[in-house]
């Protein structure tokens, strides 16, 4: 037996001691008593937890109410098992542990649960068998599909991208820390993620963990109880890349926060790369101590704007790619304009459609997306009014609001003040009256004439419809 496994065994031993604590947390001492208490565990072998009790009246119990819920517990420390399997062990049999061998007469019957597995998860699994000997509870799993090749690049990112990149690829902290920060939902895990499989790569060698701030509140919380708040010192201050996510979940959490203080230090101290990421600035986090404010501060703050069109439109574009389905430029272009809040939507909005597409076997149009997505195309609306159609249409045309608003009729301003009229009655629900009330108290007929000549001028003239689009992804997104 190697070392290693020797070490996993020991691991593994210590896990099920912090198991049983949590199932004892989870469940109430009394449940734990009566069906948990004289569990043992066996191994962990081939994805399948093996564990015993002493009667088939206790494994048919605990395998048709709690294996299910077991499995989670183990998954979520670390294991990477796809079942999990009871036995009945004779009593006459010694005590038994992790590396005694159990006799095959004492096996009555077993139970397994068998949970399906997708390739993140197996990719998952196999980066934790990998990373086993470190500490088995530790390991926040990483998204295969999250790299640098899969992250699409504009200018909103290209700061947080480049300092990303850097990282990944230097030998020793170029800065530290690195904190990326932006709103929910643009791609800050996807960045940090993108690092830990470059290094992983790239230098083998290294020690990287990759955690959420509620994970590491969460062990470090767990080692208090079970008073082994040593092991959990030791593992995070022997890693070369530290990688915590959402910090900004520690906000007020007082001893998570000292603790952290420590580990953060420790490591800068020791010249190891620090990432963090928080959907605030330091300065802006909430509840968080102004010494930690101020430490998380001193390495490169980058952060990731909110989208542009432009970038909704290149994300969407890469997407497309991985399926088989063609889906049609102007779908593309709408989605790119109407779903605006991050980019998170806007993927779960294009796998939406195609789901709903392949299942019911209908072609992709616009039409079909506004039935598909009427929540979340509602939820993206922002509010136009005519105020804000008339600035921007003046601020294109680079007119003034009070003449477009005026009896005057030089070309450039007809032109825009149509266009304006046009883009009322295409983007707000007001009427052609209330239309031509706001532009200077005119006639209704006055707002359809503009609105027909509009459309005429955009069949015609390519130059003018295409301004018209840009004005009006410009208010839509
Ligand atoms: P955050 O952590 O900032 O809330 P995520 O990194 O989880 O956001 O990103 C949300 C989703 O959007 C993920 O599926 C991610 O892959 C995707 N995503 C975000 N930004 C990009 C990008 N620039 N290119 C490709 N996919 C992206
Ligand atoms: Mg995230």
């Amino acid at each position: 037996m190697t070392t290693d496994n020797t070490r996993q065994i020991d691991d593994c031993i210590q896990l099920w001691g912090e198991i049983l604590e949590i199932v004892k947390y989870d469940l109430g001492k009394r449940v734990y008593n009566t069906w948990f208490k004289q569990m043992q565990f066996i191994g962990f072998e081939d994805k399948v937890i093996t564990v015993t009790v002493p009667s088939n009246f206790l494994r048919d119990f605990v395998s048709a109410k709690y294996s299910d819920y077991l499995l989670s517990v183990f998954n979520s420390h670390g294991f990477a098992a796809q079942s999990i399997r009871i036995l009945t062990l004779d009593n006459n049999t010694p005590e038994t542990t992790a590396n005694s061998d159990i006799k095959p007469d004492t096996i009555i019957k077993f139970e397994e649960v068998k949970t399906s597995k997708n390739d993140n998860e197996q990719q998952e699994e196999n980066d934790v068998n990998r990373n086993f000997r470190f500490n088995l509870n530790t390991i926040s799993f990483l998204d295969k599909k999250l790299t640098f090749e899969n992250f699409v690049v504009g200018r909103p990112n290209e700061f947080a991208y480049a300092a990303a990149r850097r990282v990944a690829e230097s030998d020793t902290p170029p800065f530290n820390p690195l904190f990326l920060y932006g709103g929910v939902g643009l791609g800050k895990t996807h960045l940090m993620h993108s690092i830990a499989w470059h290094i992983k790569e790239t230098q083998p060698q290294k020690k990287v963990i990759y955690i959420s701030a509620e994970k590491f509140m969460y062990l470090f919380i767990r080692a208090l109880r079970v008073k082994d708040a040593m092991s959990f010192k030791e593992l995070f201050r022997n890693v070369d890349v530290l990688m915590v996510d959402d910090v900004q979940f520690i906000g007020g959490k007082d001893t998570t926060q000292e603790e952290f203080f420590h580990t953060f230090n420790d490591l800068v101290d020791n010249n190891r790369q620090i990432i963090i990421s928080a959907d605030k600035s330091p300065s802006e986090l909430e509840g968080v101590e102004a010494r930690l404010k101020s430490r998380l501060g001193w390495g490169l703050v980058a952060d990731i704007h909110p989208t542009t069109y432009e970038l909704r439109l290149g994300i969407l574009q890469e997407k497309v790619k991985k399926f088989k389905m063609k889906i049609p430029r102007e779908v593309i272009d709408f989605l790119a304009v109407s779903i605006t809040s991050n980019v998170r939507e806007l993927e779960g909005a294009l796998n939406r459609v195609v789901a709903h597409s392949t299942l019911v076997g209908r072609e992709v149009s616009i039409e079909m997306v506004n039935e598909v997505l009427t929540d979340v195309l509602n939820a993206n609306k922002k509010f136009i009014t005519i105020d804000l159609i008339q600035r921007s249409v003046c601020e294109f045309y680079r007119v003034k609001l009070s003449d477009l608003n005026s009896s005057k009729r030089i070309k450039t301003l007809v032109t825009a003040r149509q266009v304006a009229m046009y883009l009322s009655k295409e983007l707000t629900t007001k009427s052609l009256p209330d239309i031509g009330r706001s532009f200077g108290g005119r006639d209704h007929s006055t707002v359809l004439y503009a609105t027909k000549k509009v459309k005429d001028q955009m069949e015609v003239n390519q130059e003018f419809k295409s301004d018209v689009e840009i004005l009006k992804k410009a208010l839509e997104g």
